[in-house]
Parts: C-alpha cells; sequence; structure tokens
C-alpha cells in the first residue's frame, strides 16, 4: 500500500530512490558501572577528548580555507562543545561516582541537554542537537563503533532518519540525493545545509517509521510530499513527474546569462540572499544581480568571542571584490529571538521576537555595530557595497544607528583606512511601524528592503517559528499586503529604491502582487533565482498593477490565493509544480 507523509519542504527538488535508513547507535546505557582504575579512565577521556578535538579543529580549518563559513563553523562550535570544561568536569565527575566512560559522556551529555532545553529557546534547543551529536561522536570514538560515515557512499540513495545530526551530513557525498527526515524545522542546521548543498529536503514528517531500508521512495521536495510502498505503476509514475523537473531546470538553466524582465520590458533586479561568502561565484554563474541580503549574524554564531574588524573586513571584501560592480547588501547583525550567539549572552526572555535583539542590541552595545561597520564601509572600497540595519521600529533608533555609522567614519579617517564615503544605507521593513512610517524613514536613507518574514510576524502577532499559530501566519494576508503597498508607494514617490528580501520574493503567488506594487528588485536563495527569473518573464507589468489593487483589498489570504491563482495562465503554473 502507498504510504504518504507530509512534512516541511526546506530545499527544493524531485527524486525517485533508494532508502537509506540511518540507524543511530543505540544508546548507551548511563548506569553501567567502571570496571577498572578511575584515574586511567580519567586520562583515557581528557585524551579522547584531546585527539577528537585536533581533527574537528582541522576539518573546520579545512573547509575554512574552502571558503565553506557554515561547515567550518559548526565544527568548530561542536569542538568548543566538546572542550568545554563544565561539560568534561562533569564526564570526570561521573566517572569518579563510578560509571563507566561512555555512561560517564551520556550522563553529562544528558543533565546539560535538559538545561539547554529547559531555556524553551528555539536555537537553544538546536544547541542541545549539537552537544547530543558531538556526545555521540564521543562515545564512538570511546567504544570503537564506527561513525556513521556518508562519504564514501557507493550507491544513490536518500538518507531517511529521525534526526540526522549536521555533523555527518556535512560529510555526505554526491550520492546523497535526498533527505526526509522525521524532526527538523525550517531553521534547523540540518536544513540550512541541505539547502546550501543542493539536497531535496523534507524535514519535520513526524515519523519516519514506516519507510524501511532499501524500499524506493518519491521524494516530492516541492510539495513537501513523500510516499513510500509504491508500485510499479506508481514508481513509473514518479519517475516521470522527476523526469519533467529535471527538463524544466534543464530549461531554468538557460535562463543563468538573461537578464530578468516583465512581458512589456519592465527590469526587475534579481539578488541573492547569503549566509557566508561561499556562494559568491555560483551567484555569477546565475546572472544573479548581486547580494540583496548578507545575512551576518552567522558569523556571530557558534562561536564564544565576536568576529573582530579585520575578520569581518576579509569577508566582505572577498564577496565585494568578485562581484564587483554588482551590488552586496551587508544587513548588520541581526542577532537574537531564534537566532542566537554564543559570544552575545543574551540570557532568557519572555518574549525574545519582541526584545532585546538585533539592532536594539547594536545601539546599546555600539562598539559591536561600530567593528561591524568599519568592516563593512572598508569592504566598500573595493566593491559595491550597501549596508542596512534590520528591524528598525523607530526614527530614533535609525537616528542612533546613523550616529554609531558617523563615529565608524571617523575612527577610519582618523586610522588612515580607505573606505567609501558614499557607501548607500538602508533599512530593513520588518515592523508594521517602520512600514507605516515609511514616508518618514525614506527621507533620511537611501533604499528599504522589505522583510517579509518578520514583518508577518509582526503584523499578524503570529510566532513564526510557531506550528501552533501557522494558520494565521500568511504574508498573503491583506494587512501584510497593505503595508507593502505603503512602504513601495513611499519610495516610488522620491527615486529610492524598494526590494523584498523575505521568503515571500520566492512565492510564485506573491511575486504577482509584489510587481504589481511597483516593486523592481526582489532578493531569494540562490536556488530560486532562476525559476524566478522565468515567473518574472511571464508576468505581464501592466495587469499586475490591477491585480495589486485587488488584492489589497480582499479579506482573507485564502481569496488573495484564488485571486492570483485566477489570473494567471495556466503555463505559468506549470512551472510552480
Ligand atoms: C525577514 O524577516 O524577512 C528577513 C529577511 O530577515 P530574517 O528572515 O533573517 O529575519
Ligand atoms: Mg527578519
Amino acid at each position: 500500500m502507498v504510504m504518504l507523509l507530509r512534512g516541511i519542504s526546506v530545499s527544493v527538488g524531485k527524486v525517485v530512490g533508494k532508502a537509506i535508513v540511518l540507524q543511530d547507535m543505540p544508546e548507551y546505557s548511563p548506569e553501567e558501572k567502571l570496571q577498572g582504575d578511575p584515574e586511567q579512565a580519567v586520562r583515557q577521556m581528557y585524551g579522547t577528548v584531546e585527539n577528537l578535538n585536533d581533527e574537528m579543529v582541522l576539518v573546520s580549518e579545512k573547509y575554512a580555507q574552502a571558503g565553506k563559513k557554515v561547515k567550518a563553523e559548526m565544527f568548530r562550535m561542536q569542538a568548543v562543545m566538546l572542550t568545554d570544561k563544565i561539560f568534561t568536569g562533569s564526564i570526570e565527575q561521573n566517572i569518579r561516582a563510578g560509571y563507566s566512560v561512555p555512561a560517564s559522556v551520556a550522563r553529562a551529555s544528558s543533565e546539560q541537554q535538559k538545561a539547554l532545553l529547559s531555556l524553551n529557546n528555539p536555537m537553544l534547543m538546536e544547541r542541545a542537537q549539537d552537544l547530543k551529536d558531538v556526545s555521540k561522536r564521543l562515545i564512538r570514538r570511546l567504544t570503537g563503533y564506527s561513525d556513521m560515515d556518508l562519504s564514501d557512499l557507493q550507491e544513490e540513495a536518500i538518507l531517511v532518519s529521525d534526526d540526522l545530526p549536521p555533523s555527518v551530513l556535512i560529510n555526505a557525498n554526491d550520492m546523497v540525493k535526498g533527505l526526509i527526515m522525521a524532526k527538523g524545522s525550517q531553521t534547523s542546521h540540518v536544513a540550512i545545509l541541505a539547502a546550501n548543498m543542493g539536497i531535496p529536503a523534507v524535514v519535520g514528517c513526524g515519523d519516519v517509521g514506516g519507510i524501511k531500508d532499501g524500499q524506493t521512495v518519491f521524494l516530492n521536495a516541492v510539495s513537501g510530499e513523500i510516499q513510500s510502498g509504491l508500485t510499479e505503476e506508481c514508481i513509473r509514475k514518479a519517475m516521470e513527474e522527476c523526469e519533467k523537473n529535471r527538463e524544466k531546470c534543464d530549461l531554468l538553466n538557460t535562463l543563468r546569462g538573461t537578464v530578468p524582465a516583465t512581458r512589456d520590458g519592465t527590469k526587475i533586479n534579481v539578488f541573492t540572499n547569503i549566509i557566508d561568502a561561499s556562494m559568491t561565484d555560483k551567484i555569477i554563474e546565475y546572472g544573479a544581480d548581486g547580494v540583496g541580503l548578507f545575512r551576518t549574524e552567522f558569523l556571530y554564531m557558534n562561536r564564544k568571542t565576536f568576529p573582530g574588524e579585520d575578520e569581518q573586513f576579509a569577508i566582505y571584501q572577498s564577496v565585494a571584490k568578485k562581484l564587483a560592480n554588482r551590488s552586496v547588501t551587508i544587513r548588520t547583525m541581526d542577532v537574537g529571538a531564534d537566532k542566537a550567539a554564543d559570544c552575545l549572552d543574551l540570557g532568557h526572555e519572555a518574549n525574545p521576537a519582541l526584545g532585546y535583539r538585533a539592532i536594539r542590541i547594536c545601539i546599546d552595545r555600539t562598539e559591536i555595530l561600530k567593528t561591524q561597520l568599519c568592516a563593512a564601509l572598508r569592504a566598500g572600497a573595493s566593491g559595491n557595497v550597501k549596508i542596512m540595519f534590520p528591524m528598525i521600529a523607530s526614527v530614533d533608533e535609525l537616528e542612533r544607528a546613523l550616529s554609531v555609522l558617523e563615529e565608524a567614519k571617523r575612527e577610519l579617517r582618523k586610522r588612515n583606512l580607505p573606505f567609501q564615503e558614499e557607501t548607500p544605507i538602508g533599512i530593513m521593513i520588518e515592523t508594521p511601524s517602520a512600514a507605516i512610517l515609511a514616508q518618514k524613514f525614506i527621507q533620511k536613507v537611501d533604499f528599504f528592503s522589505i522583510g517579509s518574514n518578520d514583518l508577518t510576524q509582526y503584523t499578524l502577532a503570529a510566532d513564526r517559528l510557531n506550528g501552533k499559530v501557522a494558520y494565521l501566519y500568511d504574508h498573503l494576508n491583506p494587512a501584510v499586503l497593505w503595508l507593502i503597498q505603503r512602504t513601495s508607494d513611499a519610495v516610488n514617490g522620491c527615486n529610492k529604491t524598494c526590494s523584498v528580501c523575505g521568503e515571500m520574493a520566492r512565492d510564485p503567488t506573491a511575486l504577482p502582487i509584489l510587481i504589481g506594487m511597483g516593486i523592481k528588485n526582489i532578493s531569494v536563495n540562490l536556488p530560486s533565482v532562476l525559476l524566478v527569473k522565468k515567473l518574472i518573464g511571464l508576468l505581464d507589468r501592466d495587469l499586475l498593477s490591477e491585480l495589486a489593487e485587488k488584492a489589497v483589498c480582499l479579506d482573507t489570504a485564502a481569496q488573495v490565493r484564488d485571486l492570483v491563482r485566477s489570473s494567471l495562465p495556466d503555463q505559468y503554473w506549470d512551472w510552480c509544480s
């Protein structure tokens, strides 16, 4: 019987293949008693920790040299967790209390995971996952259990796992054609990695126990569906669907060198969202217009110290230099809420999404902002850099950020360092207050970029990470559209630019409305660039203004969806399924 599973698509694609169900190492009994000398056991533990740490640091450096920042940081952060004195001290204490070395690791790890989970913060929950991951590595080392190694897979496979550790996925070779996970969310590290590696992935399926090792499965990471228990006929149909998808991708690939424009000739700039320097070559290959959003907070994550000015400068400069004339919009650190950074001890807050985060931290701890601004301004001397402040909610806040910018410039002049005096400055429109006061804000900056992910969350008062209010969280809600229209109007009146860089920009239903509202710049993740270019070419801008006007006047997101669906030809939708 065909079994259907649904989850969250975090990296698009369609694939039929053999499932490899990754069995995790059995849980180590935390009650196992130590046989032998505790002193020797403690020495064995510290020795193994040291060797494993050396290896992980080496792997991290290898990835850093290859410009693979996410992978490098993950290994570095896990190495820091491994050698953390509180962690190793707790293992030692357990050994001295009479438990075996692996049991002591399991006990210490479980205690710390509990502490992290009790804080009820999604990012700390991810840290608990990392700790579990690194503890298992250590236990494997101690017990001689072989690592789950995906680097020498000989056959094409779709990985099926309850909760695959990122450090295992990182090593996967190109035989891995897909990933299905019971756990995970859009923001989990493993999801970010899968998208970075271009592996179609559906996570958060709830239970993958029904998929058997060696079974053929159809992973549709466009719709977020997985079929297993397929008949020959189903396999044939699924393969046809994959083939069609491949043909679509081949056709899309021919758009790499083209300039995206609507049928009536309006040029729409398509930029990319990045988290590190590793995608720079691909941006050029895909013919994107540059970087519309550099989420620099990833440079602050998983480390105990802040990235210094020179470290940041080297990263921003390398992107700006390679992209030459294409613009690179550097968003200042957007840490907080779901994005924790170990170097900033933010503590627990009742409502972190409404709390001390992003620009709020930066104008309080101005040395952090100044360092970053100095690095970005200096990078501007080698390319086309723009700077953007996130989460702006009030004009005072913007003015404080701008005064730190002036300070950074004064300091660079004093230090005699080359930088771009005329670096364009923008803000993200992510709060309803910023959208409402858009006309005032635009007088003080050069551009806006609409962060629809947060704008939707704050307009509808619905946590973007909370599945229970997902029914409410919808960027097509007319209230959100109204705020976007207001923002776009404020900019169009004064010859400045407005882009959209949230997930909404790659939603085929939202795209025609945005263009109809006068948006001419959008920024999406790299895998969506070509499809978005294609869709733009199928749109007629004159018809879209009317469509956008109608959409804003509707009552619900569902009505907006129906309107757009019925207003565009099948040819448009054929590209989206
Ligand atoms: C947004 O809020 O839409 C956005 C692009 O920022 P982030 O998703 O990083 O919060
Ligand atoms: Mg945001």
